[in-house]
């Protein structure tokens, strides 16, 4: 399982994203940033994009 805080994205928000694949996290992500932040992907700045891929971490 891979994971993602959004909080680590940027954004003050504990809410945790996982998935079985960093594609995966990534698509929750901009799914997550839309539905609970209104942050279309056009809207999203490199910094986030960013973020999100430095942040998602391996879990057992
Ligand atoms: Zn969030």
């Amino acid at each position: 399982m891979k994971r993602l805080v959004c909080r680590d994205v940027g954004l003050d928000c504990d809410y945790v994203i996982l998935g079985d694949s960093d594609e995966e996290v990534t698509s929750k992500a901009i799914k997550h940033a839309w539905e609970a932040h209104a942050i279309s992907v056009e809207e999203m700045t490199s910094d986030m994009k960013t973020r999100i891929k430095e942040n998602i971490e391996g879990t057992e």
